[in-house]
């Protein structure tokens, strides 16, 4: 059985309390190695590590900064199939996914690498003779990064690689459900040339490790993604001492299909956005929202293809949707099931675990569909993070953008149609933060901003451009060479 160490300062190290916490394989129940739990004091000095490396790192030439990113890329890319692997043991989604996560990482390397060569500020004409001005990016300084499970390679690095292209130092705690991911992630970065303490790995729960680290005063930016409920603490908190804090948080994705939509598209599109990543991802679908004039050959297409789904350990390749990932996360999406029978809705397929062979041993739980589903029922307002998916049935498209939008979330939407008319009125009205045009809701691009309304965050992007303002402070710098007093403009 291996135990794990925190990266403080370039330097494995235990957490000071010598506690550790557990990390299963939730499709097996495997133990899969120990790992700091860390508190304040482990937190402390890797705040403390970050924060003394900033002075150095800050005055690192940015294109320089950006080649270390190719390099953590290139070394992503040999190690991707070892990293895919690890993370299908810990986490449990397929291999197909995993690939994917870590591809997703290796994308964004390659994409703020090349940021090292830009960066861009800009200058403007300015309003007084023998004067010049320029408007540029300064790294903010200790960037505490907070990750969630369903993503365990690729979010970490949609924080990272624009904090540390961007000249920020920093202090990653990821989620404790997927710390080895994390651990070679990190690892990584290191074998590429990253001076020690630029980034530094802390492992532990929300409390007490993450409670430290958003408390810090030394942090300055906080990037979290995970639930709502916690980012809406984390702002709170963090207000306290007027942190940046950058929040990704739910969704409750919906795919609209209308009467004149290619069903088998749709079908491939539902399929994959509800039950890939056993519906545990921010932009999983959980909500289909049908014209009532194909809702019933959209169920009979659709059904048959959820049941045939195959349930099982992510490493099989002939596996189609992998475990959920720990047993209160299971309860949790019962309980769904649960309520939504209660609630009025049909219970077309799935509502149970799965246990039969080998599944018994790990967090299974059936595909699960219901019909006859109102707009106003939990199971169709509230985040489940799972299998499970409802079909709302409606008579027009403005019917149906109004149910969409009716969610206190607002990450993704989608809309299968063949009319460009209706395709324009949803790019209008529907007030998601991203939209797609017959596709499932979830493909997110790395160079576009990432991120939602409403309940999904705080006005922040990830990725993209946009990706970049969390990690940078706007400094304008302006330059009189008159040689004389020349006022303000406002003031000639
Ligand atoms: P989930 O329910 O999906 O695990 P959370 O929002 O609880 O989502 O967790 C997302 C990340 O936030 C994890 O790394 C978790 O440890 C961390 N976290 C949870 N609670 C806190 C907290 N009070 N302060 C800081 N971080 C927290």
């Amino acid at each position: 059985m291996t135990l794990y160490h925190n990266y403080i300062g370039g330097k494995w190290q235990p957490a000071h309390n010598g506690q550790t916490f557990p990390n299963y394989n939730p499709a097996s129940g495997e133990l899969l190695g120990d790992f700091p739990l860390s508190d304040q004091h482990d937190v402390d000095a890797a705040v403390s590590a970050a924060r003394g490396a900033f002075a150095h790192w800050r005055r690192v030439p940015a294109p320089k900064r950006g080649e270390l990113l190719f390099r953590v890329g290139e070394l992503m890319k040999q190690h991707k199939e070892e990293l895919a692997r690890t993370m299908t043991r810990e986490m449990g989604k397929v291999l197909k996914e995993t690939r994917g996560d870590v591809q997703e990482g290796i994308d964004m390397a390659y994409y703020m690498g090349g940021e090292g060569r830009r960066l861009f500020g800009y200058s403007v004409p300015v309003e007084l003779s023998d004067k010049s001005a320029l408007a540029m990016r300064d790294p903010v300084g200790v960037v505490a990064c907070i990750t969630p499970w369903n993503f365990p390679i690729a979010i970490p690095t949609w924080k990272m690689f624009p904090a540390l292209v961007a000249g920020n130092t920093l202090v990653l705690k990821p989620a404790e459900d997927t710390p080895l991911s994390a651990l070679r992630l990190v690892e990584l970065l290191y074998e590429a040339g990253l001076p020690e303490g630029v980034v530094n790995l802390v492992f532990g729960p929300g409390q007490p490790t993450g409670e430290a680290l958003i408390h810090h005063p030394d942090v300055a930016v906080i990037s979290f993604t995970g639930s709502t409920d916690t980012g809406r603490h984390v702002a709170i908190e963090a207000a306290h001492s007027l942190k940046r804090v950058s929040l990704e948080m739910g969704g409750k994705n919906a795919v609209i299909v209308m009467d004149d939509a290619d069903l088998d598209l749709a079908v491939e599109g539902i399929l994959w956005s509800s039950y890939g990543t056993t519906g545990q991802r921010c932009t999983a679908c959980s909500r289909v929202i049908a014209h009532r004039a194909i809702h019933e050959r959209l169920l009979e297409k659709l059904v048959p293809r959820i049941e045939a789904l195959r349930l099982g350990n992510g490493l099989d390749e002939q596996v189609d949707v992998g475990p959920i990932i720990n047993a209160k996360q299971l309860e949790k999406v019962h309980r769904y099931s649960e309520l939504g029978k209660s609630e009025g809705a049909t219970l077309v397929t799935g509502g149970e675990s799965a246990r039969e062979g080998e599944l018994a041993r790990g967090y299974f739980y059936r595909p699960t569909l219901f019909c006859d589903v109102r707009p106003a029922m939990r199971i169709a307002q509230e985040e489940i993070f799972g299998p499970t998916l409802s079909v709302i049935a409606v008579d027009t498209l403005d019917e149906a953008i109004t149910v969409n939008n009716q969610t206190r979330y607002g990450l993704s939407s989608a809309l299968y149609t063949q009319d460009v008319n209706r395709v324009q009125r949803a790019m209008r009205d529907l007030t998601t933060g991203i939209i797609y045009i017959n596709s499932g809701t979830t493909g997110a691009e790395i160079q576009f901003p990432f991120g939602g309304t409403r309940g999904t965050g705080n006005g922040h992007r990830e990725a993209g451009l946009a990706g970049l303002d969390v990690f940078t402070e706007w400094k304008v710098v302006y330059t009189d060479f008159s040689g004389k007093l020349q006022k303000a403009q406002i003031d000639s």
